[in-house]
C-alpha cells in the first residue's frame, strides 16, 4: 500500500531553493541559520532527532537524489567515515571553520577588513560571487557573513553530494555536524533523565534526596 504523503516530506526542495536564492542574492544566505538552530532546539526540548528523522530538507535532498534518482553507487560507508574520531574530529574541524568565519566577519565589521564578495569553497578555492551581492543599507559585516556562510552551506552540501555519489545516499548523515551535535545533546539529555531515575529510585522517602 502506498504511504500517505506529509508536507514535510516535500521539504527536500528547500535545499535547491536556498542554494539557488543566494545565488542571485547573497544575503539569503542568513536564512541558513534555521537550518542550524531548528534541530538544536528540537533536540535541546527533547525532540531527539526528529529533525534529521522527518523535516531536515538535505537528508531528504540526499535520498531523493541517491534512492529515487538512483544516482548512488550504493557501497557501504568506509568504517573509518562511522568513527567517532573521524565525526567528531569532523564536528571541531566545522566549527573551527565556523569561528575563523564569524571572526572574519567581525574584522569586516569593525574596518579592519573589507568585504570579500567571494565564496570559498571546501575552504580553499574562491569563486567569484560579487554579482550576488547589490548593496544594502544594511551594515557590511552582514553581507560578509552571509558570503561565509553561504560558503559552509555550499561546501557542506557538495561533500554531501559527493559521498552521496560513492556510497549510500545519506551517508553524509554518518558526519554531519549538527547530526551529531543532536546525537550529543540527545545522549546527555538520556544521561540526565537516567541520574535523575535512579536518584529517585534511591532517595529515601522523605523526599530529602538523599541515598538512603
Ligand atoms: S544528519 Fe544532518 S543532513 Fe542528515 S538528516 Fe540530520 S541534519 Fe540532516
Amino acid at each position: 500500500m502506498k504511504q500517505k504523503k506529509h508536507w514535510y516530506d516535500f521539504l527536500w526542495i528547500v535545499t535547491p531553493i536556498y542554494l539557488g536564492l543566494g545565488f542571485f542574492n547573497i544575503m539569503f544566505a542568513w536564512l541558513g541559520m534555521i537550518f542550524f538552530s531548528v534541530p538544536l532546539v528540537i533536540a535541546i526540548f527533547g525532540g531527539g532527532k526528529l529533525y534529521c528523522n522527518r523535516y531536515c530538507d538535505r537528508g531528504q535532498f540526499l535520498s531523493l537524489l541517491g534512492t529515487k534518482l538512483k544516482l548512488s553507487r550504493n557501497r557501504p560507508t568506509p568504517r573509518w567515515m562511522v568513527s567517532p574520531i573521524f565525526r567528531y574530529g569532523f564536528l571541531i574541524f566545522f566549527f573551527a571553520m565556523f569561528f575563523q568565519m564569524l571572526f572574519t566577519t567581525y574584522l569586516v565589521g569593525a574596518g579592519a577588513q573589507s568585504l570579500k564578495e567571494f565564496v570559498t569553497l571546501f575552504w580553499t578555492f574562491r569563486l567569484p560571487w560579487h554579482w550576488a551581492y547589490h548593496g544594502t543599507a544594511l551594515p557590511t559585516w552582514m553581507a560578509q557573513f552571509a558570503f561565509g556562510f553561504y560558503s559552509l552551506m555550499l561546501t557542506s552540501t557538495l561533500i554531501g553530494i559527493l559521498v552521496m555519489l560513492i556510497f549510500k545516499p545519506r551517508s553524509w548523515c554518518v558526519f554531519c555536524p549538527m547530526g551529531t551535535m543532536t546525537q550529543l545533546i540527545s545522549k546527555i539529555k538520556v544521561g540526565k533523565m537516567k541520574k535523575n531515575e535512579t536518584q529517585a529510585r534511591y532517595s529515601c522517602e522523605c523526599s530529602c534526596n538523599k541515598t538512603p
